[in-house]
């Protein structure tokens, strides 16, 4: 792991000692303070406003009690969570996850992840997660509404437009959207479209909201190539995973003219050499809630299903790992290395280990982090609450095109700061130093918050 400035070990080790056992956690703060030396070196009053050691600790950690009732008539009993961890730049925003794996080291990871990632989109947004340990996963469509409304039936207190602005994750898209937004209105008796966003189109949401995070990554891979004077065509492509992220981007990369040739679930992942049928995908994964050996299955020949291997030794030019935290490894990265993989882009948050990052940097890959590379997403919801605000509806087309926009001006803005900071072409420090100095600068604002 890199070193770290010394004030900032001192800001590492408090975290670590004040939330033991959140390694998630920690590590998202690591990767952050690792790219602050330079900052603090230039700008003391950082550390000694305690800017930094603020912005480690939540403004309001909620903990409940799930309960609701299973299709036998059982009753189930899971944990919620909502981390609002800064809101200096606007109300509390991010998404809510929904998986066995959920506890309040990951929920206050991606937290602080998502208070750089906002920042970099220049938005008013704040910075905040949750979710729960529910696995909605062979789940009936009762059960996960029975789930939703009891989740929102605590959580709804403590959200508002101006307040703390909930949207999708892992496990959670427009259907449990609508479940808890319903219940949200049912209980406050207020039809509050901003109060979420990821909602359905006839009930308030925004054009590009369910393909941005895949589109914008794309999108910044697209701007990456265009500074080396090259393009997506010809180039084969790993995608992992085949959720929202994965299936968007899938999408966008064929229409720039790469091709997807693998993808994956937890499962396992298919090599379909053509390129993966995104019609099929589709079909696969938001229609029947299938598995990718299903998608094999189906393509009948024209792709190989794999089980208990990793998708990461697929040979590709750019590798996107979209699925969940920590998947590249050493040895994945190793592997892309040895293949000739030339750009690693993060759809997921915090996919790649702190040594899959030095691997890449080494060998002269290029890196984008997540929270520049999928700041899409959110930047979406938030022209979502843009709208609902103004009570308007804009074209696809025109929601696109600001998408586009956004995801330029993000990339800019870290290859702008990597190079004030002395580290050109540096990605990850052009997001972090970018993400954190305009946080930084309004919480100084603001006075002791
Ligand atoms: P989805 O639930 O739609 O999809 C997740 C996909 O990843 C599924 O295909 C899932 O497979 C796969 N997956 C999960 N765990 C593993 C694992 N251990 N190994 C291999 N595959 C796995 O989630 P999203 O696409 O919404 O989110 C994916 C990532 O992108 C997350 O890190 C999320 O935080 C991040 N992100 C999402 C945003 C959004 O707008 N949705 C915005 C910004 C970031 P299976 O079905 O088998 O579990």
């Amino acid at each position: 792991m890199t070193e770290l400035h010394q004030q900032l070990q001192h800001i590492y080790d408090e975290v670590a000692h004040r939330n033991p056992g959140e390694a998630e956690f920690h590590q998202a703060v690591y990767e952050v303070l690792s790219s602050l030396g330079p900052v603090v070196e230039k700008h003391s009053d950082y550390v000694d406003s305690a800017v930094i050691r603020r912005l480690c600790e939540p403004e309001r950690q909620i903990i409940f009690r799930v309960p609701w009732i299973d299709d036998n008539g059982v009753v189930q009993l899971n944990r919620g969570f909502r981390v609002e961890f800064n809101s200096a730049l606007g109300p509390f925003k991010g998404g809510l996850r929904f998986h066995p794996s959920v506890y309040l080291g990951i929920v206050k990871f991606l937290g602080f992840e998502q208070i750089f990632k906002n920042s970099l989109t220049g938005m008013p947004i704040g910075g905040g997660k949750g979710g729960s340990d529910f696995d909605p996963k062979g789940r009936s469509d009762g059960e996960i509404m029975r789930f939703c409304q009891s989740f929102m039936t605590e959580l709804y207190r403590h959200l508002g437009e101006y307040t703390d602005v909930p949207a999708g994750d892992t496990g959670v898209g427009m259907r449990e959207i609508g479940y808890m937004f319903g219940q949200y209105k049912r209980i406050t008796n207020r039809y509050e479209s901003g109060v979420f966003t990821g909602k359905g189109m006839t009930w308030g949401g925004s054009q590009v909201r369910t393909e941005a995070t895949g589109y914008g990554t794309v999108f910044f891979i697209n701007e990456i190539l265009k500074a080396s004077d090259d393009t997506f065509e010809g180039k084969d492509v790993v995608v992992s995973g085949s959720g929202n992220v994965a299936i968007y981007a899938i999408e966008k990369i064929h229409e720039l003219g790469g091709t997807v040739v693998a993808c994956s679930d937890s499962s396992g992942y298919v090599v379909d050499e053509k390129g993966i049928d995104l019609a099929l995908l589709k079909e696969v994964k938001e229609v029947r809630r299938g598995r990718m050996s299903d998608y094999a299955e189906l393509r009948g020949g024209g792709a190989t299903s794999v089980e208990g291997a990793s998708v990461w030794e697929v040979p590709c030019d750019i590798a996107i790992p979209c699925a969940t935290q920590n998947e590249i490894n050493g040895d994945e990265a190793a592997a892309l290395i040895r293949n000739g993989c030339k750009v690693v882009a993060e759809g997921a948050n915090m996919p790649c280990s702190p040594n899959a990052i030095k691997q890449f940097s080494d060998a002269g890959v290029i890196f984008a982090p997540g929270k520049a590379a999928n700041a899409g997403g959110v930047a979406t919801s938030a022209l979502e609450m843009q709208q609902n605000a103004s009570r308007d509806s804009w074209t696809f087309a025109d929601t696109e095109l600001r998408l586009e926009q956004i995801m330029r001006r993000i990339h800019n803005r870290c290859l702008v700061t990597a190079d004030e900071y002395g580290q050109p072409g540096n990605y990850v420090a052009g997001a972090n130093i970018a993400g954190f100095i305009r946080v930084a600068d309004a919480m100084l604002a603001l006075g002791l918050v």
